[in-house]
C-alpha cells in the first residue's frame, strides 16, 4: 500500500477500494514504528478527523484527485492546531492562530495532514543537523545524512512514511535533500508558491514546493500549490504569468529535439566520480529519448556560494529579528532590563548556526559595508541569472547536471564546518537567486561499499515558468527507468 503513488492512491480512494481512513491509519502506524525522527509532531486524532471528512466528501462525490491522500507538512508551515516550530528552540512551543496558504489549499482539496517533519533551524542547512530537535536519519542509510533543509519531507517519503510532503527551497532545499535520499522534488519558480505562513528565512529566495515519488505526483500537488496570493506581496499575479495551470497536461510529450545543456562548471573539480557516473548516464539515457546534449557555460556558477552566503544571511538577519521575547515563542526566564530578556531570548532560542547567519547579516548590512557586500552580491547575483538566460536564449531548454557534488554524507562529518557544507550548496543556488525553477529525480546510487545505497539525484533546471516542461522531461525519463520505484531495505 504505502509503495504507491498519489495517483494509484488516488484512483483507489475514488472506487471506494480503500477509504482515507484506512489509508491514513495505514501511515499512521508506519510512522508510529519508525525511526528516522522524521516526524516532529504527530496528533492521530486530527488526522483522522480529516480522514473522516476525506471520506465523507468522498461519499458526497464531492471529491478532487487529492482528496482523502495523506500529506506531511515541514514544519516551516504553520498550521492551526498543531504545533509549529521551524526546527528552532525558539518556537518549541508556538501554536499558529491561522494556515499557511499552502497548508489551507491542501486542506480544502480533501488532503489529510499526517504531522509535521524535521527540518534544520529555521530552514538553515544541507543536512538536518541543525534542528534543535535531533536530526533525521537517512532511511537509505541511518549513518548518513538525509540532507537538507527539508531532511524530513524527503525521508518521509523515502521510507514511505507518507505518500507526500511539503517543503521548501532557499538555496536547495528541496532539491538537495530529495537527492539524498532518491526521491522526486520541485521548486518551483520563485513567486507561484504562496509565502503566506511559511516562516521566513530569506524572502527573495524562499520558495515552497513538493517532494514525492514520482514527477507526475509532484504535479497533481503542484496543481493546488501554485497561485496567485494577495496576502503575500511577491506572490505573482496572472498577468505574471502565474496561471492556474494543470500541471499534468503536458506528461506526455516525447522528448524528441529537446535540447540538454550540460554546464561544464556543474562536472568540474568537486565532483565525485560516482555521482558524475550517474549522472552521465541519466543524460545518456535522455540521448536515447531522442534529446541532444549540447555543451554550455555558466560562468559565474562559484560566485553563487559568496553571493547566496551575504544575501541569505542579510535577509535572515531581518526578518528572524522579529524573535525578540516578546510577540513569539521563546522568553527567557531571568534579566535584567529589556536588552537583556532580548540578548538572552535569542542567545538561548536560536542555534548556533542560526546565530552565526544572524552575526554574518547584520555585518553585511550594517554602515560602511553594506555596499562592499550586500550590493555588489545583489549586483552578482543579476549576473548569475543572465548566465541562465544566455544559455536559454539559443543554446539549449533544459539545463541538467548533478544536485550536489557527493552522495548524502555521514551524520557528524560537516557538522562543525559551517564552510563544508555551505561548499556542498554549490549546484543548487545559483537556480534559487536566478529564481527559476529546478527538479531534483533519483538516477542512481553512489559506488563503493559505504556509498552503494546512498542515493544520486539528477537535477533539471528550466526557465521562468517551465514547470510543466521539467515534470514531463522528468516524468518520460521515469516511464523508462526505476530508481524512483527503489525503496530502502524492508520498506
Ligand atoms: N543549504 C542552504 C542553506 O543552508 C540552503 C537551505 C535552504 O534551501 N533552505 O542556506
Amino acid at each position: 500500500m504505502h509503495n504507491k503513488t498519489i495517483k494509484e492512491l488516488s484512483a483507489l480512494l475514488h472506487a471506494k477500494q480503500i477509504s482515507s481512513t484506512e489509508l491514513t491509519r495505514h501511515y499512521l502506524g508506519r510512522i508510529e514504528a519508525s525511526g528516522h525522527n522524521a516526524f516532529l509532531h504527530v496528533d492521530p486524532e486530527l488526522t483522522l478527523a480529516q480522514a473522516a471528512a476525506a471520506d465523507a466528501r468522498i461519499a458526497e462525490g464531492t471529491a478532487g484527485p487529492l482528496t482523502g491522500v495523506p500529506i506531511a507538512h515541514k514544519d516551516i508551515f504553520v498550521t492551526r492546531g498543531w504545533r509549529t516550530t521551524a526546527g528552532s528552540k525558539m518556537l518549541a512551543n508556538y501554536v499558529s492562530p491561522f494556515d499557511a496558504t499552502v497548508v489551507e489549499r491542501f486542506n480544502s482539496a480533501g488532503m489529510v495532514t499526517l504531522g509535521k517533519v524535521n527540518l534544520d533551524e529555521f530552514a538553515m542547512g544541507s543536512s538536518n543537523e541543525n534542528s534543535a530537535f535531533a536530526p533525521v536519519h537517512n532511511p537509505w542509510d541511518a549513518q548518513a545524512v538525509p540532507g537538507g533543509s527539508s531532511g524530513g519531507s524527503a525521508a518521509a517519503i523515502a521510507a514511505r512514511l507518507a505518500p507526500a510532503a511539503t517543503a521548501t527551497d532557499t538555496g536547495g532545499s528541496i532539491r538537495q535533500p530529495a537527492a539524498f535520499c532518491g526521491v522526486t522534488g520541485i521548486k518551483p519558480t520563485y513567486g507561484r508558491v504562496s509565502r503566506f505562513g511559511m516562516i521566513a528565512f530569506a524572502s527573495s529566495l524562499d520558495q515552497g514546493g513538493p517532494i514525492a515519488q514520482t514527477a507526475e505526483d509532484c504535479a497533481l500537488l503542484l496543481n493546488d500549490m501554485v497561485g496567485h496570493d494577495v496576502r503575500d506581496s511577491t506572490s505573482l499575479t496572472p498577468e505574471q504569468g502565474n496561471l492556474q495551470e494543470d500541471f499534468t497536461r503536458e506528461l506526455n510529450q516525447p522528448l524528441t529535439g529537446l535540447r540538454i545543456g550540460v554546464p561544464s562548471e556543474y562536472f568540474g573539480e568537486g565532483l565525485a566520480s560516482d555521482v558524475e557516473a550517474a549522472v552521465r548516464a541519466a543524460l545518456e539515457q535522455f540521448v536515447k529519448l531522442g534529446a541532444t546534449l549540447v555543451d554550455i557555460s555558466l560562468p559565474k556558477t562559484s560566485l553563487s556560494i559568496p553571493t547566496y552566503y551575504i544575501i541569505a544571511p542579510a535577509e535572515a538577519s531581518s526578518n528572524l529579528s522579529r524573535f525578540d521575547g516578546v510577540r513569539y515563542g521563546h522568553r527567557a526566564s531571568e534579566y535584567k532590563d529589556l536588552q537583556d530578556m532580548y540578548k538572552k531570548t535569542r542567545a538561548e532560542g536560536f542555534g548556533r548556526e542560526v546565530q552565526r547567519r544572524i552575526m554574518v547579516g547584520t555585518y553585511v548590512l550594517c554602515h560602511g559595508y553594506y555596499d562592499a557586500y550586500y550590493v555588489q552580491a545583489q549586483k552578482i547575483r543579476r549576473l548569475i541569472a543572465d548566465d541562465f538566460q544566455a544559455a536559454f536564449a539559443d543554446k539549449c531548454d533544459v539545463i541538467m547536471g548533478p544536485v550536489a557534488p557527493t552522495v548524502a554524507w555521514d551524520l557528524g562529518d560537516k557538522a562543525n564546518d559551517p564552510v563544508a557544507n555551505y561548499l556542498a550548496d554549490i549546484y543548487t543556488l545559483s537556480t534559487s537567486l536566478a529564481g527559476l525553477p529546478g527538479m531534483s529525480i533519483p538516477c542512481g546510487f553512489g559506488q563503493g561499499e559505504k556509498n552503494a545505497k546512498r542515493p544520486v539525484g539528477l537535477q533539471i533546471i528550466g526557465n521562468y515558468f517551465a514547470e510543466a516542461k521539467l515534470l514531463n522531461i522528468a516524468h518520460q525519463y521515469q516511464q523508462v527507468t526505476d530508481w524512483h520505484q527503489r525503496a530502502p531495505d524492508g520498506v
